[in-house]
């Protein structure tokens, strides 16, 4: 699923693509739950818009038009947003890339999973939202209007203060790996990021969030600032389907310390990394590095 780092490469490669064209076309598949605002409706608002912005919040990018409206945009699970001009095989079915002979590259071409295609009054690259489970969402939101998930949200991780954390940690007893995947405390943090913060703040990720100190919630913080920026730096993860949105792969998932690394021996103390279910989803950590 991509988290922070994977929005934010997204956005900047994204970014000069859209800043400043004209939408010239608009194609989309049909009515889905894919679409929080129907795509007739889409259709209808975006063309001859252009966009003035692109920022991130968390895992959502939001696109200002010009005509003051904001368009929404989340991947969910396996969206990938990305410009005619990649080449991935990521990008191709099964059989698609069996026939690609070696060193030969295919170009995408919008497929039934492509559910928003952008194109542009001038001749450079068209714009391509695909997501094969449809958990990814795009919405228009009308000037003043203000999205419920968006409301919900809490800081974006990468502003957050220590401060904040260790407030949001007093007087709550859930595993403090759970309080970092609380998108009403962190926006942003997700399965990979919150492991790898964990192990590289000492801290077991089911120790509970209230017996956190305050010098740990800083450690904390900032080991989780620095696995973002540094999965920014080298382009996310690509564990799943991420496929940066210029048809690259990011490399993080090289870099990891214990994220999806059990039955591995821990880079520090040759421990073996456990993984654990906690809160439904999975965690690794360290038991001799971290406590
Ligand atoms: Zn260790």
């Amino acid at each position: 699923m991509p988290e922070l780092p994977e929005v934010e490469v997204t956005r900047r490669r994204i970014a000069p693509v859209l800043i400043g064209r004209t939408i010239a076309r608009v194609k989309t598949t049909a009515q889905s739950y894919f679409f929080l605002t129907p795509p007739s409706r889409l259709r209808r608002a975006l063309l001859g818009r252009s966009v003035l912005a692109l920022a991130r919040h968390g895992k959502y990018l939001i696109a200002s038009l010009d005509d003051g409206r904001e368009l929404l945009l989340h991947l969910g699970m396996t969206g990938q947003l990305f410009t005619s001009t990649v080449y991935s095989p990521r990008l191709l079915s099964a059989t698609q890339r069996g026939a690609l002979t070696p060193g030969e590259q295919q170009r995408f071409r919008p497929d039934a999973h492509t559910h928003l295609q952008l194109g542009f009054g001038d001749s450079g690259p068209e714009l391509y939202f695909r997501d094969v489970r449809k958990f990814g969402k795009v919405r228009l939101l009308d000037r003043d209007t203000v999205d419920p998930r968006l409301a919900r949200l809490g800081v974006d991780a990468l502003a957050a203060k220590a401060e904040h954390l260790f407030a949001s940690a007093r007087g709550r007893r859930v595993p403090i790996k759970t309080l970092l995947l609380d998108q009403s405390v962190l926006a942003g943090v997700g399965n990979i990021y919150a492991d790898e913060a964990l192990f590289l703040a000492s801290i077991r990720p089911t120790r509970a969030a209230h017996r956190v100190s305050r010098v740990e919630c800083q450690r904390l913080l900032s080991a989780l600032k620095r696995v973002l920026r540094r999965s920014i730096e080298t382009g996310g993860s690509s564990i799943n389907d991420f496929v940066g949105p210029d048809g690259q792969d990011g490399h993080y998932q090289d870099e990891r310390w214990v994220y999806a690394r059990h039955t591995q021996a821990c880079k520090r103390c040759k421990t073996l990394i456990e993984r654990i279910v906690l809160g439904q989803r999975s965690a690794h950590f360290c038991r001799t590095c971290q406590k």
